[in-house]
């Protein structure tokens, strides 16, 4: 059970500022929560711009960078580590595309976002963003390793 739990996926998923200034928390959060991923980490953060500008450097050519740091940088954040089987996939499934506008409906950005600028939640692309994520967001010691009562049903 340990080191299944050690082994486990896991991304970083963040309700950007429009979202957590649109009451979209406990929703999002709901639907991760639903699915049988497990919440291993969470804070509510204001990022500064400079944070911000790390968060997305693979981003840092494109025309709509600053805009995009500023943005993230323009109120609290709620940073989250989520874990299960397929989750870094899977919760980009549960997102959705990113342009809302492209977003099926059913996924958090189709039913609740409706410009590319203000798409409300960002998820990790891939192992090695996950990774990379997670240490830029949260200290080793912020990770809560733990057994739900869920798992057992889950899997
Ligand atoms: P995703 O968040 O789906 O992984 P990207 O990594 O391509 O998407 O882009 C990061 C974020 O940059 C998007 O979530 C969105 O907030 C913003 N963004 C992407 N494309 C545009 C665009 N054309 N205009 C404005 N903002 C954009
Ligand atoms: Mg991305």
């Amino acid at each position: 059970q340990e080191a299944h739990a050690a082994e486990m996926e896991r991304t970083f998923i963040a309700i950007k500022p429009d979202g957590v200034q649109r009451g979209l928390i406990a929703e999002i959060i709901s639907r991760f929560e639903r699915k049988g991923f497990k919440l291993v980490a969470i804070k509510l953060v204001v990022p500064s711009k400079e944070f911000a500008q790390k968060h997305y450097h693979d981003l840092k050519e494109r025309p709509f960078f600053n805009g995009l740091c500023e943005f993230l940088s323009s109120g609290p954040v709620l940073a989250m580590v989520w874990e299960g089987e397929g989750v870094i996939k899977y919760g980009r499934k549960l997102i959705g595309a990113t342009d809302p506008q492209k977003s099926e409906p059913g996924t958090i950005r189709g039913d609740l976002a409706v410009v590319v600028g203000r798409n409300i939640i960002h998820g990790s692309d891939g192992p090695e963003t996950a990774k990379d994520e997670i240490n830029l967001w949260f200290k080793p010691q912020e990770l809560v390793s733990y057994t739900s009562n869920a798992e057992k049903w889950v899997y």
